[in-house]
């Protein structure tokens, strides 16, 4: 029956961290050129020269994308970093609970040579 959470001054400070995670986008922002469609437009003939920006995303089996426009592209970034920030989090956690867990044994073993 754990009472309070068994974890590591690390493990603490990481779940501290994570209390304060805001809303967050597993995604990714490219910013690429296009072409926009209107045949008059000097891009017909030069190629891509419109900056667009997508959000690409990948679940099991396929990569998604989705037009971002320009007055969103910071709000995004910002749930793109916030995500990275709680992948950072996410792994330092699964540090701290293996070292945690090799205390744990370690503890088990000389209590169990105990009489
Ligand atoms: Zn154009």
């Amino acid at each position: 029956m754990a009472t309070k959470p068994i974890t590591s001054a690390q493990g603490k400070r990481t779940l501290e961290a994570l209390r304060k995670i805001r809303p967050f986008l597993p995604a990714s922002l490219t910013i690429t050129q296009r072409k926009c469609g209107n045949p008059a437009c000097r891009c017909a003939k030069e190629g891509p020269i419109h900056e667009t920006a997508l959000l690409t995303w990948k679940d099991a089996t396929l990569t998604h994308t989705l037009y971002v426009p320009r007055e969103l592209r910071a709000q995004v970034r910002e749930w793109i970093d916030e995500w990275k920030k709680l992948k950072t989090l996410i792994a330092e956690m699964g540090d701290a609970q293996r070292a945690c867990l090799q205390t744990l044994k370690k503890n088990r073993k000389r209590s169990s040579k105990l009489p």
